[in-house]
């Protein structure tokens, strides 16, 4: 069972599993990866993972915690030397949280040393697994990203560009990874281009990772997002760009602009910020309210909220204030302890809400289960009504990209529909979002349902990649066993 899930203190969001960096040509490599990945913890905080080469070997420190505990010593960091290195945060991706899970996962091939982080989660792993295990393969690890390597060694191109193009070529579902080799660090998008990956600069070196936040936090500029599809590679002589894949649909996760990515990042040339302002707007303008104050849930829904009091005219305040040092330490709390529940994480600002007719945004709801308690203190705190307005779509499926979310029957949405979740949690009124207004909020006319501009899969259900592992599931018990055995 996965802690995060039953820790009262959580925020009942999904969650990103994983972040990556890398960097070729830099004097401090690997103090720059652990920069770059502290930039990045929101998207994975339950382990970290460094490796680095020096001309001559490859230097590796992984384990599990946040990056700052990880990378925060001294001694740790001298062991990480070259001018080349790559790095992941994780989650906790396919395979559970074990210290051999944890990435960059390395390994001796025939052609040299090759270290492989990944972002996003393959939808083929098992079949793969099951197929490579009968050819003599030795897994070390549960996770997906191992399949990778193992096609790689199999693979029989003439150089490890070759080698990787090949095994890519094997698997289906999303990946952005970033590659170490002796010679040079890759960074490759899968053809849809589910998950984020951008190239940067920072004087005479090169950068790729998942969000320009983290080339902001080393004064590195913002090259370009590498294109879906694409593979970069990052040598001594600058970036070079391929295109092994033939050419797809373009399906970027429209939720890294609605949650997972941060803020301060952009995508794909648009502002996550910006983005999420104007999907409050558009919420404004489809389901507006006659109401006093415009209150987000923090920190999430700080800038839809902000978006919807500027389109709806009525004034923002911040009437739940979040205490950001709520950690693990409660994650098994005792039962007193238990039912104070969400008010150790947020509290409510009585002086913005008593007496007050309020309008809550968040930017999804996932099980309602933190919707309902920060409901009902709201209400405590002397609301005369409370309407709840979301920046997002019913989230009604799972994904399999590479976002940790719950089995389909908990989420609230795959149960209920709007009244009947409006009752649930507690509140006057409920609206979402409609797809095609997320869609215009996008920049686009609204959802071309013949060839949709982003995977929204966890709101429609249509999901852009074959998902053979899951439709084998009850077809195939084999498959499953050979991962349980080591979960
Ligand atoms: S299913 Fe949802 S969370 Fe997953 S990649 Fe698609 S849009 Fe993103």
């Amino acid at each position: 069972m996965d802690l995060l899930t039953t820790n009262p203190f959580d925020d009942d969001k999904l969650k990103e599993e994983c972040g990556v960096f890398g960097i070729w040509g830099d004097g401090d490599a690997s103090r720059h990866v652990a920069l770059g990945l502290h930039a990045l913890q929101h998207r994975g905080q339950e382990a970290a993972g460094i490796v680095s080469y020096d001309g001559q070997q490859f230097h590796a420190h992984r384990d599990v915690g946040q990056v700052a505990d990880i990378f925060g010593r001294e001694s740790v960091m001298l062991t990480l030397k070259g001018k080349a290195a790559i790095g992941h945060v994780r989650y906790s991706t396919a395979g559970g949280t074990l210290l051999r899970n944890v990435q960059p996962l390395f390994a001796d091939l025939a052609l040299g040393g090759f270290c492989l982080a990944h972002n996003g989660n393959l939808t083929n792993a098992m079949k793969l697994r099951k197929a490579l295990v009968s050819r003599g393969a030795i897994f070390q690890s549960t996770a997906d990203t191992e399949c990778i390597i193992h096609l790689i060694a199999l693979a029989q191109g003439k150089t490890v560009i070759d080698r990787l193009t090949e095994a890519l070529r094997q698997i289906e579902g999303a990946y952005s990874l970033v590659c170490l080799t002796d010679d040079c660090v890759i960074g490759v998008r899968d053809p849809l281009g589910v998950r984020p990956l951008v190239i940067g600069k920072r004087g005479h070196s090169y950068i790729v990772t998942s969000e320009t936040c983290a080339l902001d936090i080393i004064g590195a500029d913002y090259i370009r997002d590498v294109e879906p599809g694409e593979m970069v590679i990052l040598d001594a002589s600058g970036v070079h760009s391929l295109r092994p894949f033939p050419p797809a649909q373009h399906r970027f996760c429209v939720f890294e602009y609605i949650y997972f990515a941060r803020p301060d990042s952009s995508i794909e040339g648009k502002s996550v910020y910006d983005s999420r302002k104007r999907i409050g707007m558009e919420l404004a303008r489809e389901s507006g309210v006659d109401a006093d104050v415009i209150i987000p849930v923090p920190d999430s829904g700080v800038p839809a909220a902000i978006g919807f009091s500027q389109e709806s005219g009525i004034p923002f305040e911040l009437g739940i204030i979040r205490n950001h040092y709520v950690g693990r330490t409660f994650i098994e709390p005792g039962q007193q302890i238990r039912n104070l529940g969400v008010r150790l994480k947020h509290n409510a600002n009585r002086a913005m809400i008593a007496g007050r007719r309020v309008v809550l945004v968040d930017d999804s709801i996932v099980r309602g289960t933190t919707s309902i308690k920060i409901v009902e203190m709201v209400r405590a705190a002397g609301a005369t009504e409370v309407h709840m307005r979301i920046a997002a779509p019913p989230t009604a499926h799972s994904c399999f990209y590479g976002i940790d979310t719950p089995e389909r029957e908990e989420l609230l949405a795959s149960r209920m529909n709007v009244e009947e979740m409006a009752r649930h949690i507690g509140v006057d009124s409920l609206a979402f979002i409609s797809m095609d207004g997320l869609y215009r909020a996008m920049g686009q006319e609204g959802r071309d349902n013949e060839n949709p501009q982003y995977c929204d899969a966890c709101f429609t259900g249509d999901y852009p990649t074959q998902l053979t592992d899951r439709e084998g599931q009850s077809t195939d018990d084999g498959q499953m066993s050979l991962l349980s055995r080591f979960a």
